[in-house]
């Protein structure tokens, strides 16, 4: 539920609660990977992954597909993907990179890949070299 501390209902074989389940976020939180079904495929369902995929998030006034990493960064592969996904739709991504203090996750840097103006509209609030552009 808060960065690298899973929920307490999580167990190996899913959630112990799963029939009784919080409305929020439980029942209504959905990813991209069960949203956009069919677009992402299985190799990018969150635990195999290693990130969370939110599409069509609104982000600094800007729609974008949101990565949340599992760990500390988002895998490279998966990386990868996401961001040919956003740019075949058309759609910033932007990604989260955990930082890290004593072995505890303590905040999170956004980074992103956007088109020219969408670089040019954020390098101020994200930094230049934050920003890729694709
Ligand atoms: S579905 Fe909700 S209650 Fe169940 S493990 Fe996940 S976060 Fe916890």
């Amino acid at each position: 539920m808060r960065p690298g501390r899973p929920c307490r209902h999580c167990t190996k074989q899913g959630c112990a609660i799963y029939e009784n389940r919080p409305e929020d976020p439980c029942v209504r939180f959905k990813c991209a990977w069960l949203e956009d079904e069919g677009q992402y495929p299985d190799e990018m369902r969150p635990d195999r992954s290693g990130v969370i995929a939110i599409p069509g998030r609104k982000w600094r006034n800007w729609k974008v597909i949101l990565a949340i990493p599992a760990g500390q960064s988002v895998p490279q592969e998966s990386l990868e993907w996401l961001r040919k996904h956003a740019q075949k739709s058309g759609l910033p991504l932007v990604f989260h990179e955990r930082l890290v203090t004593d072995g505890e996750f303590t905040g999170a840097k956004a980074r992103a890949y956007g088109s020219p103006v969408f670089a040019n509209a954020v390098k101020y609030s994200l930094g230049p070299e934050d920003v890729i552009k694709m």
